[in-house]
Formats: structure tokens, sequence, C-alpha cells
């Protein structure tokens, strides 16, 4: 199975539409290919992904042992609705909330949950998405909170230097093949396991679109070539353990079988002539 990272959908759910209501997004039909967006798009994603860095940035800031992840998630919906924007997550496909935030061995998809209190030592992963004005932007972080594991610092940090690496890649004329083959190597060779049961993903008027973006080499990497214009949201997710996945009975949160730690870094970046643009930088918000 490979799902796009950020909200595993039921299969049920997952019908193209064209409804438009006043709660939030829905699932545009899916034009043919990958979409290369103009000036005029690009700029409304930046704006969009300057309101998911701004909340993560935040969200960062204020996480402290003690919270709940209901807490969490009241904030994020706050400020990107104070922002002008619409929480991507928030219905898509019937997730009940803003964020996803998922604990240690919890990889993708946790509810966040008043009873779930964030304790010191956690790793935690904080998902989310904004649209704005017709176009979403992606992002997620780990968050290590208070002190934690030399382990799960190494996890984390390696996690984001094989999301980097990833993203160097990127530029016009550059394959999801030349994506993969660098995050692989930065994972492997620090001796994480990477989840293959999630992929990135375009993103754009659509939480998801094509093309998915492979975190390892397989034959079904979309055999495509970027283009200046893409947005593509990158999000490697590394597990100390084992690389297998579970779905638990809530039907959303993806846990590691072997209830290793799980880390996972993403961002919305644009593919530019000569390289990128990372549209959810935090450091520029
Ligand atoms: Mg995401
Ligand atoms: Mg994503």
């Amino acid at each position: 199975m490979n799902i796009f990272a950020d909200l595993l959908p039921p299969k049920s759910a997952v019908k193209p539409s064209n409804k438009k209501t006043q709660a939030g997004p829905t699932i545009q039909k899916q034009r043919r290919g990958i979409e290369i967006k103009s000036k005029r798009e690009i700029e409304i994603m930046r704006q969009a992904s300057v309101i998911v860095a701004t909340t993560l940035k935040e969200i960062m800031e204020i996480t402290e042992p003690g919270m709940t992840t209901a807490d969490l998630d009241a904030y994020a919906e706050k400020r990107i609705r104070e922002m002008g924007a619409v929480p991507s997550f928030k219905g898509y496909c019937g997730f009940p909330a803003s964020i996803c935030s998922s604990i240690n061995h919890e990889v993708v998809h946790g509810i966040p949950n008043k009873k779930k209190v964030i304790r010191e030592g956690d790793v935690l992963k904080v998902d989310t998405g904004a649209f704005f004005n017709g176009f979403h932007g992606d992002s997620c972080v780990t968050i290590l909170v208070g002190e934690v594991s030399d382990e799960a610092k190494r996890l984390s940090q390696v996690a984001e230097e094989s999301l980097f690496a990833g993203i160097n890649q990127v530029k016009a004329g550059a394959t999801l093949l030349d994506l993969a083959i660098a995050i692989e190597k930065v994972a492997k060779s620090a001796g994480y396991a990477i989840v293959e049961d999630f992929t990135g993903h375009g993103v754009g008027r659509n939480l998801h679109e094509e093309p998915a973006v492979f975190n390892y080499r397989t034959r079904s990497i979309p055999k495509v070539k970027l283009r200046a214009g893409m947005t593509l949201a990158i999000e490697p997710i590394l597990n100390a353990g084992k690389k297998t996945t579970k779905i638990l009975g809530d039907r959303w949160t993806a846990v590691t079988t072997d209830r290793s730690l799980s880390a996972q870094w993403e961002h919305t970046v644009l593919v530019t002539k000569d390289g990128y643009e990372i549209l959810t930088d935090r450091t520029k918000v």
C-alpha cells in the first residue's frame, strides 16, 4: 500500500467532488497529469504555506509537557482561521481535526484528543495544512518535548536531513527517482528504516495531487521530470526499528508494528528552473 502521508483517506471517502461549501475545502476533481502552477497560483501557494509555517513555528514554541494534543489542535485551528485560511485537514475524508498529532511509535494521522497528554521525552509529530484562496500548503515537524533520549534526537535529526537531501535534488529536469535515492541514502546510512506505506505528493488546488513522491527506490516511482511551477509535498518518515506500520481501530492512526520510534518532517516545495523554493520555510516567518 502506498498512500499520501498526510491523511490516509478511508477508501470509500476518496471521491473527487466539485461541490463547494462554506465549511472548507472539498476535493476538487483531479485534472489530468501534474499541474504546473501559474505565477498567480504560486503567489497564493506562498501565502497558504506561510500560514502553515507560522502555525507550526508557533506550535513548536508553545508545546510543553502537560498540554494535550487537543490543546495544540485548537491553537492551530484558531491561528489558521485568524490568518484568513481554513484548516485543510478538518473534514478531509472525515478527519475530525486541524492537525495530525502522532506521538512516539505513532507514525502519522494521530487524532488530537483532550485525554492525550504530551509528556517530557515525547517525540511528537505535528502535521497541518492551510487552504487559502483555493490552494493548500502542507508541512510537518517533529517536536522533541523537553529532554529526550539521544536515540530520539538522532532519529529526528536524520529524518530532517533526509528531507533536505530530497529537497536539494529538486530542480527542473530532475526526476522523482533522484529525490528517492537521496532520501534513501541518508536514512539507510544512519541505519534507519524508511516507511514505505505512505508517500509525499503534489499539492495545490487539492491537498493531494499527482505525482506520488516516494522516499525510497521502487519501480512504482512515476517517471516524470520535474518542471518549474510544480509544487510537491516531500515528507519522508523514518523508523528506529522496522519499516512496517499498521492502522489502529480508530481507522486513522498508523503505528510502527514493533512499537519503535518514528519521526517525520515535511515541506511544500516549489520547483524552479534552477532549483527550488521551500514555501513552508519556518525560518522566513
Ligand atoms: Mg502534511
Ligand atoms: Mg503532505
